[in-house]
């Protein structure tokens, strides 16, 4: 299996995870791919979680000097935060680097943070769900239209924190901006990704529904990955068997991998029947 959602040390909320630990983590368990994701949060209030812009060539440096002494493939990557008006400067800093993947993450809606506890009561208490998700995928669909991401991380991670509210989102109330979105991200050639942590966080799912990938893979999305969104390496490789039997099941039949931020496939079906 391959995970290409990792977060290690240089994200502020992942200290303790170290590459060693990751990598020893992939060899037990028959990880072969990692791409680390680092956040990288430009503005807004969680900067300090992120890796700092000068720490970049170091924490790139690590990896590709880590990868000397495993056959576990690594990738150097980050996951972006999308913010409206922060397109160019994001592109500096991407294009100044020697990434082999980027995923974009868009974690806060018009200012709330949407993954914390706090600020998401605030913001579902004000909104019928239908009106949430619409104002998501607004968002979603810009970072898309940016061009500056490989594939969008944890598609529906604003049903996050709705169940602690008594709220629940199945696929018919996601709105009509979704279907936009999607088609959105198949004209531009960006893929999506099913993340494991959804059902970390308590959501009783993966990120993102069944229905998400049927729908993305009905628009001609061709893109997939899997992550479990770890910041530690405890979890690494968590449940990707099933999520790509989620995506199998929904109608893809090859998982992406990256270099140089440059899109192969692989068979799904192979994929699974390695893990067994
Ligand atoms: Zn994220
Ligand atoms: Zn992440």
């Amino acid at each position: 299996m391959i995970d290409y959602h990792v977060h290690e040390r240089h994200s502020r909320d992942a200290a303790s995870a170290g590459i060693p630990e990751y990598i020893a983590a992939a060899e037990a368990r028959g990880v072969t791919e990692i791409a680390f994701t680092t956040h990288l949060i430009t503005i807004g209030p969680d900067t300090d979680i992120s890796i700092r812009e000068d720490e970049i060539p170091e924490y790139i440096e690590e990896i590709r000097s880590a990868q000397e002494s495993t056959k576990v493939r690594l990738l150097t990557g980050l996951e972006v935060d999308y913010f409206p008006g922060e397109e160019r400067h994001l592109e500096l800093i991407l294009n100044g680097h020697d990434l082999d993947y980027i995923l974009g993450s868009t974690h806060y809606i018009n200012g709330v943070d949407i993954g914390s506890r706090t600020q998401a009561e605030g913001y579902f208490a004000d909104r019928p769900v239908k009106r949430a998700a619409d104002e998501y995928y607004t968002v979603w669909r810009r970072a898309i239209e940016s061009g500056l991401f490989d594939v969008m991380a944890h598609p529906d991670y604003w049903r996050k924190y709705l169940h602690f509210y008594g709220k629940t989102a199945p696929w018919g109330d996601f709105g009509s901006k979704v279907f936009e979105a999607l088609e959105a991200a198949a004209d531009n050639g960006v893929g999506i990704e099913v993340n494991t942590a959804g059902e970390r966080a308590g959501t009783g799912h993966f990120y993102p529904l069944q229905e998400f990938l049927v729908a993305a893979h009905e628009v001609g999305i061709k893109t997939v990955t899997v992550g479990s969104d770890s910041h530690t390496a405890g979890t690494l490789g968590y449940r990707l068997d099933e999520a790509a039997r989620m995506l199998r099941d929904a109608g893809f039949t090859a998982m992406s991998t990256f270099k140089n931020r440059r899109n192969s496939h692989t068979a799904i079906e192979e994929m699974l029947k390695r893990t067994h």
